[in-house]
């Protein structure tokens, strides 16, 4: 079996206020009629991931409606300062007051990696022209987007591979991490990877066998992409084994290399890029 780098790099990690861990789990529950394994709030969580050799650790959250960017960005910058190896990707919401005002003042902080859209839950399309501003001002400040654009696992009428298409038309040159590896549209978002050299994806939900939204292409695929494709788990807002994903991964017996890539390196270089005065 494969083995995992001495400490992994996890892009996709969700941490909330305790109210708002308390609202999505609910929810989540409530929707998928299941329990969920790891309620655990930040402090517990971060610790969970140290525990398993995880640092750094790139979290984000979403404004799902108007208003509560600005004090969760503020709750995302206390939390940085209690944790060194903690890094973010932060809120926004085009109709908020000085949205960008603000999004300027978070990508300022040296450990924040750039901003965060979950489109389906803020219903808002990608080529809204109200987010033009917002991805100027990530491709000036050097920073990068964490889009929830795919239609998986779950979708709804704003998201999916046509609507993220014509985002490309305005900036091709956007650096944009696309996470669940494009589900359920693998074939067309893994195909821009070819044309645009700013585009990511991560592996966050993709990885457990044998479910609707598991990663379905060839593992040769995974090969060919493997400088463009980031290690992320979710974590905590997840219904199975957070381990499940990286056994299933491991059990594909890729090339060391990917491991290494996928899991530690590809990580590390983007977060030098968007974080330059970070010494890593
Ligand atoms: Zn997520």
């Amino acid at each position: 079996m494969k083995k995992l780098p001495p400490s992994i790099i996890d892009f996709h990690v969700h941490l909330f206020p305790d109210k708002g861990f308390d609202a999505i789990w609910k929810f989540m529950e409530t929707a998928a009629q299941s329990q969920m394994p790891y309620k655990f709030y930040y402090q517990e969580a971060i610790e969970y991931l140290h525990q398993r050799g995880v640092s750094p650790i790139v979290f984000s959250n979403y404004a799902h409606r108007k208003g509560i960017a600005a004090p969760m960005n503020e709750w995302n910058s206390q939390v940085l300062g209690e944790f060194p190896d903690l890094y973010c990707f932060a809120p926004f919401h085009p109709d908020d007051d000085h949205a960008l005002a603000r999004a300027e003042e978070m990508m300022a902080h040296d450990r924040v990696v750039g901003m965060k859209l979950h489109l389906q839950v803020q219903k808002i399309f990608p080529q809204d022209e109200r987010l033009f501003p917002l991805y100027e001002l990530i491709i000036d400040k050097g920073k990068r987007l964490l889009l929830h654009t795919g239609n998986g696992p779950q979708g709804n009428e704003f998201v999916g591979y046509a609507h993220f298409r014509k985002v490309l038309q305005h900036f091709p040159d956007l650096p944009v991490t696309i996470p669940h590896m494009g589900c359920y549209e693998f074939t067309e978002f893994m195909a821009l990877l070819d044309d645009y050299p700013n585009i990511y994806l991560d592996t966050a939900y993709s990885f457990w066998p044998n479910l609707p939204f598991s990663f379905n292409l060839d593992k040769s695929t995974l090969e060919k992409y493997k400088d463009r494709i980031l290690y992320g788990s979710d974590f905590p807002d997840i219904f199975l084994p957070r381990e499940g994903e990286i056994d299933h991964l491991l059990e594909l017996d890729l090339s060391d290399d990917f491991y290494q890539k996928v899991f530690f390196s590809n990580g590390k270089r983007l977060l030098a890029r968007h974080c330059p005065a970070e010494l890593l």
